[in-house]
């Protein structure tokens, strides 16, 4: 690891003010920073630790939302009443996401700045067009069983790690930044990760120094919501595909959802154009799945994620639309 000087930030206001020459980096729960710099992906001059910023509150908005500090473990967040009653599929994501230890550990606010676990992303000795631009992508003819098939591009085709923010997407959360001007800004989940393209190392629209302090989530949508995560095993594994929905069911048919998708997406993965044809039961998923699916493209041995993703998409619609399901998870 590459030495680091380090800053204890009692405010977000404190940490901004810790911001200098452009190679610091926050640092709260650290479950993925540290490794990275362990392995030198990551080499910040400075961490600005902002455990002590006082961004762990969980609070009701006025509209009936909720507004969750960006420093919330992901274990607290799970287990809030209200969002275990209230938003079910985001405490299902977030229950489902990396092992107990870690989620003790991991914020909201780090959980959507993960990075890729692409393997050669992490190995130093490959080339990564994300981890040293225009060295190329061992991906491409690599082992890519973990990669992307959507959103991906011709520079690099890592899928997005995080369970949670795929049922955030699905809820149409609003990020809340703060830039290093001491600016607010509020960013539609939608729109706070970007696609490889042509600049793969540049994963949000996040300026250098602007810190998420809260997420807010609109009043509880109605309808069924589930998370299904297909994976290697059964915990601590992250997702091939995962889906995270909220449907609408009468007399045992769907007539109107929403559904986001992670493990095959370059970010949190959702159509909202596609919506529209998912209506009926089980047998009648195939038209929203061609639309999900339309720009799929495998590179191997992650091919199998693009039938895994029409089963998995058959699957929940089965399971909110049988008779005997109450709750659908
Ligand atoms: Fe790097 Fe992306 Fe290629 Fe992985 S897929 S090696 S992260 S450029």
């Amino acid at each position: 690891m590459k030495a680091f000087s380090y800053t204890r930030a009692a405010s977000p206001a404190a940490a901004r003010q810790a911001l200098n020459g452009g190679g610091e980096k926050f640092i709260a729960g650290g479950t993925n920073l540290l490794d990275l710099m362990k392995l030198q992906v990551e080499t910040p001059s400075h961490l600005i630790d902002i455990n002590h910023t006082g961004l762990d509150a969980i609070e009701a908005t006025a509209d009936g939302g909720l507004r969750i500090g960006a420093l919330v473990r992901n274990a607290d967040l799970a287990a809030d009443p209200r969002v275990r009653k209230n938003y079910e599929v985001l405490s299902r994501a977030l229950l489902s996401g990396a092992s107990a230890q870690l989620r003790n550990k991991a914020t909201t606010g780090g959980n959507l700045l993960q990075r890729t676990r692409c393997y050669y992303f992490y190995d130093t000795t490959k080339p990564c067009n994300k981890r040293a631009p225009g060295s190329g992508c061992a991906a491409m003819e690599g082992f890519n069983r973990i990669h992307a098939v959507l959103g991906v591009s011709d520079q690099c085709i890592a899928s997005h790690p995080s369970d949670m923010a795929v049922a955030m997407r699905v809820l149409n959360a609003v990020v809340e930044t703060v830039k290093r001007d001491g600016a607010a800004r509020e960013i539609p989940i939608a729109d706070l990760h970007t696609l490889p393209g042509e600049t793969p190392q540049i994963e949000t629209v996040l300026e250098h120094g602007e810190l998420i302090t809260a997420v807010r989530l609109p009043k509880p949508p109605p309808g069924k919501q589930i998370y299904r995560k297909v994976r290697d095993r059964a915990s601590y594994a992250f997702a091939m595909v995962s889906v995270a929905t909220i449907l609408d069911v009468q007399k045992g048919e769907v007539t109107a959802g929403k559904m986001a998708f992670g493990g095959i997406g370059a970010k949190p993965w959702r159509d909202e154009a596609a919506e529209n044809k998912l209506q009926g039961g089980a047998a009648d998923c195939g038209a929203f799945s061609d639309a999900i699916l339309a720009g799929a493209v495998g590179h191997g041995d992650n091919d199998f994620k693009i039938p895994l993703t029409r089963r998995v998409i058959h699957a929940v619609v089965a399971q909110a639309t049988a008779k005997d399901t109450q709750h659908g998870i």
